[in-house]
């Protein structure tokens, strides 16, 4: 059992202003793992004030992206000592099973902070160059006072997508993560600040949606980076909009995987799967649209069918384990509802539908395929968040972007050909921010990550990451002077 009784603010931990507590349950037992302070209003103000205080006159924002770099790199490396201890602990937290989740949980976080890490050498935050006046220095420095906002899902790369730019950048910040998952931002504030980071530049406040308004409104805040829901993420990107306050946006996502029509289902599906119920179908760049050619319908859901029946379902920590529990009751009843919806709809579910057999005290649902999908059902339109898979058959390659661009949604997509040039021109043609041409990697993390339509604003991850957190300043020289940089 993970106890906190205070809150980490200002780099120390303190008491809370309220009683209210967090508990966390093992979504595959229901078993108590941890418990936290709720942060209310009075503590957000503690935490920014703490913050403002550290970037207007503290060390951090005046100590070189090389000196930050370090801290970072530390962090990195105390994560790497624990992969297993913190596996277990987000798997205990939101049910992602520790086969998927000691690589895209856990590692994958360590990548992130030692690729921004590197960039404080590499990264050209300083440039000099003869304008069309005269010369001309552009300088990139901190945005201030960060308020980072994470949903569950993926809690500690989401976490290490933020905070390795916001801090390698010299901002300081206030991270609000999500009720479900507190305990693996307490550890990573315990490791950031063994690793180093001064008093007042990071502060964690557990809370719900009332809470991370106030801090959103906070007019100690210079700058929201919020991941999270299409709905959450319209209404924070107005409240910035209405204050001027710079704002970078993660939404939700109904990605598509085209298959063309001379894919190779047997060298393919194994790459699609992972990305199709990754994280038991709860990560934003799921590809839950399927679209296969008409002529091939039924080859291509025979096949996908056999491959769902062979995943194994079952305990998050059993290494065995390939799809664990949803996160909570209230997301089961939501999957739930929209496999009810998809059947109403006029849907056939050709396997799964209901809750595995012997799983009765977590929040299972069985990998579920749904056939005879039109485009136009909400099960194709609607984010569900959990294993529902729709195939969705097409006439022509033209058709099948068609289908793929007929959504709200642009955050992810893949092809599957066998012509690599065909993919890359199918490719070009998804308005989506990333893209998979025959491979299973949807996010490189030293390149741009981020949504076009109803899936956000802005990208996260390489250096586009790191200028969310930065503001530009040109300074005009006098002639013949150059500065070093
Ligand atoms: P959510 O929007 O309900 O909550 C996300 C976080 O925002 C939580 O910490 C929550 O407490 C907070 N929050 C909610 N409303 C707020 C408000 N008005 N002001 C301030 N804070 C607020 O999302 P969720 O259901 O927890 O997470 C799932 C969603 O996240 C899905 O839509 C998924 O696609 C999306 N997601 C996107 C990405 C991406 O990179 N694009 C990555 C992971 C998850």
């Amino acid at each position: 059992m993970h106890a906190y009784e205070r809150l980490f603010i200002g780099g120390e931990w303190v008491g809370p202003s309220s009683d209210a507590t967090f508990d966390v349950h093992s979504p595959t037992s229901g078993e108590l793992v941890g418990r936290v302070p709720e942060a209310r209003e009075a503590d957000v103000d503690r935490a920014v004030a703490a913050a403002r205080q550290a970037f207007e006159g503290g060390p951090w924002p005046r100590m070189t992206p090389t000196e930050r770099a370090v801290v970072l790199t530390k962090a990195a490396e105390a994560i790497r000592n624990d992969m297993q201890g913190m596996s277990e602990l987000i798997s205990n937290e939101m049910g992602s099973p520790v086969s998927w989740g000691s690589l895209a949980q856990v590692f994958a976080p360590t990548m992130i902070l030692d690729y921004y890490a590197g960039l404080g050498s590499t990264f050209a935050f300083d440039t000099v160059k003869v304008g069309l006046l005269g010369p001309v220095m552009v300088t990139k420095e901190p945005v201030g006072v960060v308020a980072a906002i994470t949903p569950w899902n993926v809690p500690l790369f989401l976490a290490a997508a933020k905070l390795s730019p916001a801090l390698l950048a010299g901002c300081t910040v206030v991270f609000k993560p999500a009720p479900e998952t507190p305990l693996d931002a307490n550890r990573l504030a315990e490791i950031l600040a063994d690793a180093g980071l001064p008093a007042g530049v990071l502060s964690v406040v557990p809370a719900g949606r009332e809470v991370g308004d106030h801090l959103v409104n906070h007019p100690g805040v210079d700058k929201v980076s919020f991941t999270g829901s299409t709905a959450a993420g319209r209404k924070i990107g107005a409240a910035c909009g209405a204050n001027l306050k710079r704002c970078s946006l993660e939404l939700g996502g109904k990605s598509a995987a085209i298959l063309l029509d001379d894919v190779d289902l047997e060298t393919s599906l194994p790459l699609l799967m992972p990305n199709a119920i990754m994280n038991n179908g709860e990560a934003c760049i799921s590809l839950t649209r399927i679209l296969a050619p008409r002529d091939r319908y039924a080859e291509v859901t025979d096949a996908l069918v056999e491959q769902v029946r062979a995943l194994k379902v079952g305990d998050a920590l059993d290494p065995a384990t390939e799809v664990g529990p949803l996160v909570a009751e209230r997301q089961r009843e939501r999957v739930e509802g929209y496999i009810r919806i998809g059947q109403e709809e006029g849907a056939k579910v050709a396997i799964g539908g209901g809750r595995p057999a012997g799983l009765d005290s977590g929040w299972f649902v069985e990998p579920t395929v749904f056939v005879d999908v039109d485009n136009g059902m909400r099960i194709a339109r609607e984010e569900i968040f959990g294993p529902v898979l729709s195939v969705i058959p097409y006439d022509g390659e033209e058709d099948a972007v068609r289908i793929a661009n007929d959504s709200d949604y642009g955050l992810c997509g893949a092809v599957f050909t066998a012509d690599n040039d065909r993919g890359v021109k199918v490719a070009r043609q998804v308005r989506t921010g990333t893209y998979m041409v025959n491979s299973n990697i949807p996010i490189d993390f030293s390149s741009p990550f981020g949504g076009y339509k109803a899936s956000g604003v802005g990208r996260e991850f390489g250096e586009d990451g790191l200028e969310l957190f930065l503001e530009k300043k040109t300074i005009n020289l006098p002639a013949g002077y150059s500065p070093d940089v």
